[in-house]
């Protein structure tokens, strides 16, 4: 009997080269394409795909939809070369390779499921050392007031936000059992005893009206709906619990299903917001020296769905108005560098001003923006950057950890 390898492998051609930031994409994007696929890689310099799918896969089908999402993905002209606001190096050249299985190892971290991860001991502290610390900022430079959202949004609020026209392919559904004494006993009954969920039907659950909240801002838009915001300008801060699926993305610390975020939005006119994000620029770089982390500021597009992907991220690119902070981390086994994108900062003009109903003081549709650090991110750069020991750590950053492990 010849044994078969559950993979097979299919070379496609593309219509041009790609750079590497487009290659990049098209990789990461793949995993919504079919569920027959198992992997996809750009050729390195050559206008080829190597694609990986299962054994028994409709291979005419696969490749149709391929060449479907190839072309979507590859209508993306770049013209405007991604800039880089700002650069830091460190002191040390060190880095530390495999951090999240050694933060399992030591017990600092669990996998609970696919995506979703628990810190505890240092790494725990170290995450509401980073949360606590742009917070206690915000509330200084910003007079940031706090606030709290639920994990829950109504999925009316996502269609309005514009969510599921641009990245339908990340939203986690929230439905329950429909309200019938029949079709919730059958539920119950099928489920005796049993150790995994069994769903006898589609139909049994209500029609979806909940989603779990995929960008920590949206909520406060929707508290400040018909409101007026004074000439002083408003600014609010909260931590967020924010939920997006990547599929087979899914891995390690840095590509969590569920994640917490330290959140900061700006409300008034157009120059309050922009002097908003000036002031996050300065503030991150004044940590990152704090610190000693190294990393950069620059020019970013968020992940729109393949169909709209190309005329979306090159209109967000053009415009400006999209910035990540990379913080290194180690770099790929073949020697590639790598940096994860520990959070960003948006202008979102008068979109959610408009929408909501939001003015001014001048009674104009109030202009927004928002600065997100995803927490478990930057305990990974952290741990990266400065290893496990704490004593050893910037003394600054190890002042903090020990302060609030002594609070707690
Ligand atoms: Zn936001």
């Amino acid at each position: 009997m010849q044994l078969r390898s559950p993979t097979q492998h299919l070379v496609l051609p593309l219509s041009r080269t790609v750079d590497a930031e487009l290659a990049s994409d098209i990789e990461k994007h793949s995993v919504y394409v079919s569920e027959d696929l198992l992997s996809l890689s750009v050729v390195q310099n050559e206008p080829r795909v190597l694609v990986g799918y299962k054994d028994g896969a409709d291979i005419e089908r696969l490749q149709e939809k391929l060449s479907r999402y190839l072309d979507a993905m590859l209508a993306r002209v770049r013209r405007v070369e991604p800039a880089v606001h700002y650069q830091r190096g460190r002191r040390s050249k060190a880095i530390e390779h495999d951090v999240f299985p050694k933060l399992l190892e030591r017990g600092w971290a669990f996998q609970h499921g696919r995506g979703m991860v628990s810190l505890s001991g240092p790494a725990l502290t170290l995450s509401r050392v980073i949360d606590e610390t742009f917070a206690r900022r915000y509330r200084r430079s910003y007079a940031a007031q706090d606030r709290a959202y639920p994990a829950m949004i109504q999925a009316e609020l996502l269609a309005r936000c514009g969510y599921f026209e641009m990245h339908p392919n990340a939203v986690s559904f929230v439905s329950h059992l429909r309200n019938d004494f029949d079709e919730i006993e059958s539920f119950r009954a099928v489920n005796e005893g049993a150790s995994r969920l069994n769903v006898t039907h589609g139909g049994a659950f209500a029609p979806i009206q909940h989603c779990l909240n995929p960008a920590a801002c949206f909520p406060c838009y929707e508290a400040f709906e018909n409101h007026r915001i004074g000439a002083e300008g408003q600014v609010l801060t909260w931590p967020a619990r924010v939920f997006r699926y990547e599929s087979s993305n899914l891995v390690g610390l840095d590509r969590l299903w569920e994640f917490n975020v330290r959140e900061l939005v700006f409300l008034g006119t157009d120059a309050f917001v922009q002097a908003g994000r000036r002031k996050a620029i300065a503030l991150i770089q004044e940590i990152l020296d704090d610190w000693d982390l190294s990393g950069r500021i620059e020019t970013a597009t968020d992940p729109f769905f393949a169909t709209v992907y190309a005329s979306k991220a090159f209109w967000q690119e053009a415009m400006d108005v999209k910035y990540e902070i990379r913080l290194d981390i180690a770099p790929k086994s073949n020697g590639t560098a790598r940096t994860v994108a520990a959070g960003s900062i948006n202008l979102h003009g008068a979109f959610f001003g408009e929408r909501f109903n939001i003015r001014d003081a001048n009674g104009e549709a109030a202009y927004s923006g928002c600065v997100g650090w995803g927490l478990e991110r930057w305990v990974l750069a952290i741990f990266s950057q400065h290893g496990f020991d704490v004593q050893k750590w910037p003394e600054r950053l190890q002042e903090r950890v020990l302060a609030e492990r002594d609070d707690s």
